[in-house]
């Protein structure tokens, strides 16, 4: 499978750098700055985006490429609901892959059943397609008795995007739009009102976002201080399909259910929760999320597990890395799964809120999503960021 890059016909840094001008700024080429860039371009304005490295290799590349919309809860449904629509909005103009795919969940206990259940009643039958145990099965690809699964519901709403390319795809194509200029290979010093200072000199803009995901305490360590930002550090892997896997939908379990907002505000949540401690506290010991998806090469992204710290350990826990592949394994009915690849991915966390969004200086705003939803609202809070400027300039 290919790993996208920097276009060639990108312009070398020192072409741009250092004294530019646009009318925005955007610093960092993960998926939340470029979701800014598409949306700023789309109404006319100059934008330059300006990221350390020389391809997007932050959490936007390291992800299932799992848009959950449906998942969320509240406000941040509305916006993963925007989200939604400028996801499909950028695959029509720039061509990434994204699908609407959905997500399974896959029930494998009268609990796990009863939360969507209860999730359907509060959504209604659209939203959530409660899906028999030999549906579930046939979506995975396994034996049609389906082993433990009972049951399971089928989320229409979420969308699939591939986290290999998506970001580098959007930064391609965004790098060939008119006043629009990614420079790569540059790394942001500080800044201040009108200007990003760089490790290549200067660039100017009316207003600047900051999108540097999990190292906002680089630029703003009072801000990470106050808002509590963490690194969560993920196990992942990549592995060979099982021939009669071919879903594009996102396969969500019990953990999953034990840890995105709609499913945990259900009454049966709690009795879940206890269940789960009794079979498997291993995982919960690993603070797992059993979940998987499909590329579009076939290959299959499984995790993960979630540990918090300030700093970013570089080391993969080999028996954390077993027990996700092991769970996968499971629900797939398949034999132990061929790694093709093991990685470790991080994002921004904060138990104060999933978002950080904070006007740093007078045209200056950091931007990070602090859980592990970056990927489902990027476009949501782009749109959002500008309709509050026009609104702001009106
Ligand atoms: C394993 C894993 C699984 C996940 N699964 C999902 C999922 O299924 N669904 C979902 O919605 N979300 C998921 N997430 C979360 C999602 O990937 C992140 O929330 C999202 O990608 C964050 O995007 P970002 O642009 O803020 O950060 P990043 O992608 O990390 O981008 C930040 C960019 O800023 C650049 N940068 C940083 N500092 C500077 C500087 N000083 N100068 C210049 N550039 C700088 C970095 O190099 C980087 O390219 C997952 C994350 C991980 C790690």
């Amino acid at each position: 499978m290919s790993f996208s890059t920097a276009p060639s016909s990108a312009p070398s840094p020192a072409a741009v750098l250092p004294g530019g001008r646009s009318d925005l700024v955007i610093v960092g080429a993960g998926i939340v700055g470029l979701a800014h860039a598409f949306e700023a371009a789309r109404r006319g304005l100059t934008v330059t985006v300006v990221e350390r490295d020389w391809q997007p290799v932050g959490a936007s590349v390291r992800n299932f490429g799992h848009c959950c919309i449906t998942a969320q809860r509240d406000d941040l449904l509305e916006l993963a609901y925007r989200s939604r629509a400028g996801w499909l909005e950028a695959a029509k103009s720039s061509g990434l892959w994204a699908r609407e795919a959905g997500a399974l969940v896959v029930a494998r206990s009268a609990t796990e059943l009863a939360v969507l259940e209860e999730l359907r009643e509060e959504r209604g039958a659209d939203t959530v397609q409660l899906r028999t145990r030999e549906e579930v099965a046939g979506t995975l690809g396994r034996d049609a008795d389906g082993g433990d699964i009972v049951g399971g519901a089928f989320l229409p709403d979420d969308l699939r995007v591939n986290p290999r390319e998506a970001a580098p795809d959007l930064a391609a194509w965004l790098s060939i739009q008119p006043g629009v200029t990614v420079v790569w290979g540059t790394n942001v010093t500080g800044v201040e009102e009108g200007t990003v200072h760089t490790s290549r000199g200067p660039v100017h803009g009316d207003r600047i976002l900051v999108c540097v995901g999990h190292d906002l305490d680089r630029l703003y360590p009072t801000a990470a201080d106050e808002h509590g930002i963490e690194r969560c550090r993920l196990t992942m892997a990549r592995v060979t399909a099982p021939d009669a896997f071919r879903t594009d939908a996102a396969i969500l379990t019990a953990t999953s259910m034990l840890r995105y907002d709609a499913f945990t505000a259900t009454p049966a949540a709690t009795r879940l929760r206890e269940e789960v401690t009794g079979h498997s506290p291993e995982l919960l010991d690993v603070v797992a999320n059993v979940m998987f998806t499909r590329l579009p090469d076939g290959t299959v992204l499984v995790g993960d597990s979630h540990f918090y710290g300030r700093t970013e350990t570089p080391f993969v826990d080999e028996p954390t890395s077993r027990l996700l592949l092991a769970a996968t394994a499971d629900v797939l009915g398949a034999g132990e799964l061929h790694v093709t690849e093991r990685w470790q991915g991080v994002y921004a966390s904060s138990a104060r809120g999933p978002l950080l969004v904070r006007d740093m200086a007078p045209g200056v705003r950091a931007i990070s999503v602090t859980s592990g939803i970056g990927m489902t609202l990027s476009f949501g809070l782009a749109a959002a960021t500008f309709d509050e400027s026009l609104a702001a300039t009106a």
